[in-house]
């Protein structure tokens, strides 16, 4: 089509309906463009580019077009910017600026429409809505649940969901992506920031194996909302809802932020207490060590979370084998839930997108690091039974309660580092605040093998301390954690992993005068 034609030759082309996921309707008229050998303007989203084709997106005529088209989208579209959450990301506010006209020429009363409480997730602005349907669109082609539809005709039409059916489908949150104008906003994140505030970072979803690409959108160290980041091979323009707001936990009152180590002698014998996070450190590293002379080679072990990083997998196995050349090295509990979700197109039945079941993000990127460490390495229900075990170090650092599964642990001496507080922080020896991935730079590996890199966007807590920098530190190695350096030691399939470069160059917003 054309308007593919002209995007790949970084033609800008203003548009509303047409979405590259969806099927085209051109509906919103505003991408018309004038096409020599042809009396009339034709929509550049359905018109397909035939060789020796002459196109002017900027004519009089096309112009003349997109002026009248805001024109007629703005005689009902309330001008409330200044309190709407889309703006500063608003395709209607920037091509206003484009094309419209600086006064109305409209009269009568705008009509009003009410606002809907939709979904879990999601509200809807009426008054706003330029009736492009992707949304509606959406929630036939992409989840195929169908909950959206147009209600009404004319000046009268609304987006509406049938009666006791909202729109609470695992995908929902990405009809706020969708909608070019603010009519649907996220409920999460409303009037929580001004976007222009916001500055993006590359990541991948914790949430699953599935490694969507995201951005994590962040202000002042605290990450906002979670947006899509198109990646053709993985999840095209959309991520699932436990994607979206599985930045919650970051940011939890409970997050664990002090470091403990049990106390030895009188007073408080056998209660945890506090102290800096270098002293818990070296406290541990000294107890393995000791404990490790004491019971012998092949007494001490290390559970590995399928949420760290490969990296710090790396690092972790490295130390733990430099206390014990025989220490054995454990997979951590895989949250897994019956099957994948599976979403199809309404008609066609075509799958258009999946939610993994597996319900962490690097079980295969851990086992691949696990297996390049070699050695003894075991499951944690074989290590539950292993008299030999005595001591070893636990890294959890999931996003929800995952003691809650009744995992077992070998008795004696254990190194905990978590994020959340859980039965076992409580019980651990020495307890290390860890990090979340968004606080970190790393890589994982999703469930189809393939190894994707993200960036740190916000500092770690106060009294955490990554757990790349930790290990460096026991291992004695100079410097601070750098991933790429890390990466490019480990090698292998490693080696080549980068952080990919993003282009988030804006289209340049100019005046433009018939
Ligand atoms: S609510 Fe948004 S996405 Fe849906 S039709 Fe209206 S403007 Fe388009």
């Amino acid at each position: 089509m054309i308007i593919a034609a002209c995007d790949d030759a970084g033609l800008d082309i203003p548009r509303y309906c047409y979405h590259p996921g969806m099927s085209i309707v051109a509906s919103c008229r505003i991408c018309l463009v004038e096409v020599e050998g042809i009396p009339k303007l034709v929509p550049a989203c359905q018109t397909p580019v035939r060789d020796g084709m002459v196109v002017h997106t900027k004519s009089t005529k096309a112009v003349a077009n997109q002026k009248q088209v805001m024109e007629y989208l703005l005689i009902n579209h309330p001008l409330d910017c200044p309190v709407c959450d889309q703006a500063g990301e608003c395709t209607l506010q920037d091509y206003s600026y484009q094309y419209g006209r600086s006064q109305s020429r409209f009269e009568e009363d705008k009509y009003k429409k009410p606002k809907k409480d939709v979904g879990e997730h999601v509200l809807l602005y009426n008054d706003r809505c330029i009736m492009c349907t992707r949304c509606v669109r959406f929630t036939r082609e992409v989840s195929g649940t169908s909950e959206l539809f147009v209600d009404g005709r004319g000046h009268k039409e609304e987006i509406e969901i049938f009666p006791g059916q909202p729109l609470n489908n695992k995908l929902s949150g990405n009809v706020v992506d969708l909608c070019p104008v603010g009519a649907l906003l996220d409920k999460d994140f409303l009037f929580k920031q001004r976007v222009w505030l916001l500055k993006s970072s590359v990541s991948i979803s914790p949430a699953d194996a599935g490694g969507e690409n995201i951005y994590l959108q962040h202000n002042d160290g605290i990450v906002y909302r979670i947006k899509p980041r198109y990646n053709a091979e993985v999840n095209t323009w959309w991520i699932s809802d436990d994607t979206r707001y599985s930045h919650k936990p970051l940011h939890a009152e409970n997050r664990l932020k002090q470091a403990t180590k049990l106390q030895l002698g009188a007073p408080g014998f056998g209660a945890p207490s506090r102290v800096s996070f270098t002293e818990a450190l070296e406290w541990a590293d000294t107890e393995l060590k000791r404990l490790t002379t004491e019971n012998g080679e092949g007494s001490t072990y290390a559970v590995f979370s399928p949420m760290m990083a490969c990296e710090e997998a790396y690092l972790l196995g490295q130390y733990i084998r430099s206390v014990d050349p025989g220490a054995v090295l454990i997979l951590g509990p895989v949250p897994t839930v019956d099957e994948d979700e599976v979403f199809k197109h309404y008609l066609s039945s075509q799958e258009t997108f999946r939610i993994k079941a597996e319900k962490v993000p690097n079980k295969a990127g851990v086992m691949r690091v696990l297996e390049m460490l070699g050695g003894t390495i075991q499951t944690i229900d074989e290590a539950s039974t292993n008299t030999k075990l005595k001591q070893g170090w636990i890294v959890g650092g999931y996003l929800s309660n995952w003691i809650a599964q009744a995992v077992k642990f070998p008795e004696g001496f254990k190194v905990v580092q978590d994020i959340l507080p859980n039965a076992l922080t409580e019980k651990a020896d020495v307890l290390l605040p860890a990090t979340a991935w968004a606080e970190k730079p790393g890589c994982w590996e999703n469930f189809a093998g393939k190894i994707q890199a993200f960036d740190a966007a916000i500092p770690a807590p106060e009294g955490a301390m990554r757990e790349g920098d930790a290990y460096m530190k026991l291992l004695g190695k100079p410097g601070v954690y750098n991933a790429d350096a890390i990466r490019a030691e480990m090698g292998g399939a490693f080696a080549d992993v980068k952080l990919p470069a993003v282009d988030e160059t804006q289209p340049v917003m100019e005046f433009v005068e018939l």
